[in-house]
């Protein structure tokens, strides 16, 4: 029997095969009378939302989408991997909507690190990239800090219209929405349903506000320049940071080299005596080496002393990449995208950056 069986909940097209893409329905639970996916199984039972893939088309329409509406944008950025998160083309779609621009997981920062200089530096950021927000705010979606202060910006922005909560996969904007359905979805009569974006197969879920408007989760894009399409799950949790990042500093002069793990490497070939502060996961191993030694160690030591990768995603690991660089402002940071990056003190050095294929290193003013 060949019939096509549609989700009650969303109208998607039902699957059993593929648990990370849209559709999702395990095979057991085609027997029941109304069949529902999984994704919109887990809102309605569990008030939850579930990550779903997406191809670049489609979040190409989405924004699109975005465009044609009056509404207010809430675009969420994972501040530790700021560039990798930040979805480019956005500010060529909103059209004259306001941005309210969130950098989520504000916890990863060192204590010392103040609130208001992030927020000088994430302004400066988002106009270099061409995008002028209504207002920037910091939050952790996890510890819920500022999570209330968000919501309220969010009602103070959006004057009565729907709100799309924009951002691509991993910034947190599940744990964002999961913490505000649990703050305001708790009686029956919230009914949190989906709602179908035109020209795709996706949905948004549709969260209802008090004056009948919407705040709209759209679908996460997926950012490809990450280190963490290389790695394995469990090696992901070794690079992703966890709490507070625990700067670590080293005195370098000219001819040595700092890898980290076996996934990155940066070469100080030339200039005075500087320090290098390194803003990584606290998990990730730095290693410091002569320039002269450290093809070598690579060669002999990838997966072991030079891990993660482990001795098995080593086989897989793409060639690391060289690219050269002179840094010559004051304080500039070597960004290497999804793992972390590393402040420069001092003037003039010529860096050499070692990056796996397709993993995206670039320079900007230090943060702090
Ligand atoms: P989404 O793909 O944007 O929906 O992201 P998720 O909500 O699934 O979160 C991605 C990862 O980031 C998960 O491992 C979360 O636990 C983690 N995460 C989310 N919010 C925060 C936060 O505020 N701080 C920290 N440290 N981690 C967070």
């Amino acid at each position: 029997e060949h019939q096509e069986m549609m989700c009650s909940g969303c109208g998607i097209k039902i699957q059993t095969e593929d648990k990370e893409r849209i559709g999702y329905t395990p095979k057991s639970a085609l027997e029941r009378d109304v069949v529902i996916c999984q994704r919109c199984f887990r809102l309605k039972h569990y008030n939850e939302v579930q990550d779903i893939s997406l191809t670049d088309d489609d979040f190409l329409k989405i924004l699109n989408e975005l465009g044609t509406k009056d509404a207010l944008i809430v675009k969420i950025v994972d501040i530790f991997d700021f560039d990798g998160s930040w979805l480019p083309g956005l500010h060529r779609f909103v059209g004259k909507n306001p941005i309210l621009l969130v950098g989520n997981k504000v916890d990863l920062l060192p204590k010392s690190v103040k609130r208001s200089k992030v927020i000088q530096w994430m302004k400066r950021a988002s106009s270099e990239y061409g995008l002028k927000p209504t207002d920037v705010h910091l939050m952790s979606a996890e510890s819920g800090e500022a999570v209330m202060e968000t919501a309220n910006l969010i009602e103070k922005y959006r004057e009565g219209r729907n709100v799309y909560v924009v951002g691509c996969t991993n910034v947190g904007k599940s744990t964002f929405i999961n913490k505000l359905l649990k703050e305001f979805g708790a009686d029956d009569e919230f009914m949190i349903t989906t709602s179908n974006i035109p020209g795709t197969t996706l949905d948004m879920i549709d969260v209802p506000l008090d004056d009948g408007s919407s705040l709209f989760d759209t679908p996460g894009i997926i950012n490809h320049h990450q280190m963490a399409h290389l790695l394995e799950k469990e090696e992901l949790k070794t690079i992703t940071p966890k709490k507070e990042v625990k700067p670590k500093v080293f005195q370098l002069e000219a001819g040595q080299t700092l890898y980290f793990g076996g996934m990155a490497r940066v070469d100080f070939v030339q200039g005075e005596d500087q320090s290098f502060v390194c803003y990584f996961s606290n998990e990730v191993p730095i290693h410091r080496t002569k320039l002269e030694k450290a093809d070598e160690l690579y060669k002999n030591h990838l997966g072991e002393l030079l891990s993660p990768p482990n001795k098995e995603s080593a086989k897989d690991f793409p060639p690391l990449v060289k690219q050269d660089w002179k840094l010559e402002e004051e304080k500039q940071d070597i960004v290497i995208s999804g793992l972390g990056w590393i402040t420069v003190h001092g003037r003039g050095a010529s860096i050499r950056t070692h990056a796996p294929k397709g993993v995206h290193v670039s320079i900007r003013p230090s943060i702090f």
